[in-house]
């Protein structure tokens, strides 16, 4: 054991790395067997317009494991994306998030409407489009209730295909609305953001954190320029301080996101939220 480490260091990193290894094998093994357990959740982020009022929902994936307990999307998302796990698993996620908000929006909150994550893993499946259309058939969902979140990374993995398949997306179903999320961190090609058949850039949470900075403000300024130069709308994530929101608000931003409105929550507790119809913001 570690009794050994300072004698011996290669005993020590190799003991560290047959633990990380362990582990990974555990979280695959587990993660294989996470859906059929019942194990994973979709949790909601509220996504608030500048009178507090909730207009949309972020869909983030919750794994409680039977034995180590909740692991974070960061920890199992990339091994599920190794494994193509996240196929399925994406496509459940998807199927979750259109039954519920189906079923908010029949229950009066008609306009609410919920963002789902995609991998590019998930995203370059051939049948997407497909997987996609029977999903929303399949629970009745309103597509103008329904977008799509794509890192800016993933999208410039392979820009031209991903651009072919969001056009595709569109043409087959247009009301559907697509964001760009992460944005910011990504080093997109200024050339290929004006040809993005994207809706919505969502500025990544590191600029929000920063914003006492007078240059990132310079840099948060100019992507909500250039958002509206692209005609895209644009989503905040991330605010945590009445500060931040002061910034936002300042801005006229109709989109914000973060710990200071709510964390993601169970869908019983976003129940609850929508009955206390508007998230207290402080003038
Ligand atoms: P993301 O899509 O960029 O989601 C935003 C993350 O920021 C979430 O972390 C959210 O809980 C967190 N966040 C929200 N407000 C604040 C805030 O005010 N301060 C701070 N510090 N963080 C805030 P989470 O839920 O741990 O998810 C992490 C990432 O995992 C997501 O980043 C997304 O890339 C991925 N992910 C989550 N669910 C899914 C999914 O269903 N499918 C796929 N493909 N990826 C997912
Ligand atoms: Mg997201
Ligand atoms: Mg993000
Ligand atoms: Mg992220």
């Amino acid at each position: 054991g570690s009794k050994n480490a300072g004698k011996n260091r290669y005993t020590f990193y190799s003991e560290e790395m047959v633990q990380k290894i362990n582990e990974r094998w555990e979280l695959e093994q587990g993660l294989k067997k996470a859906m059929a357990g019942n194990e994973l959740e979709v949790h909601y982020q509220p996504i608030v317009g500048s009178s507090g009022n909730i207009r949309g929902l972020e869909a983030l994936l919750r794994w409680y494991h039977p034995v180590m307990g909740l692991i974070p999307p960061d920890k199992f998302i990339p091994i599920a994306e190794e494994t193509d796990l996240i196929v399925p698993i994406g496509t459940w996620v998807l199927e979750k998030s259109c039954q519920d908000i189906t079923e908010w929006n029949n229950n009066g909150y008609e306009n609410l409407y919920v963002t789902v994550n995609f991998s590019t893993k998930q995203f370059e499946q051939p049948d997407i489009i497909d997987t996609i259309t029977h999903v929303i058939e399949r629970t009745g969902c309103n597509p103008s209730n329904l977008k799509i979140e794509l890192t800016e990374t993933g999208i410039m993995q392979a820009p031209d295909e991903t651009i072919k398949k969001m056009n595709l997306l569109k043409s087959e179903i247009p009301e559907i609305e697509i964001l760009i999320d992460d944005f910011g961190t990504g080093y997109s090609s200024l050339s290929y953001l004006a040809n993005l058949p994207t809706d919505i850039l969502k500025i990544d949470l590191s600029f929000v954190s920063k914003l006492h900075d007078p240059n990132n403000r310079k840099v948060v300024n100019s992507i909500i320029n250039l958002a509206e130069s692209l005609e895209m709308d644009y989503v905040t994530e991330g605010i945590e301080s009445e500060v931040e929101l002061a910034f936002f608000q300042d801005k006229k931003c109709e989109r914000m996101q973060g710990y200071y409105f709510s964390h993601p929550v169970s869908k019983d507790e976003i129940v609850k939220l929508l009955k206390a119809s508007s998230l207290p913001l402080k003038e």
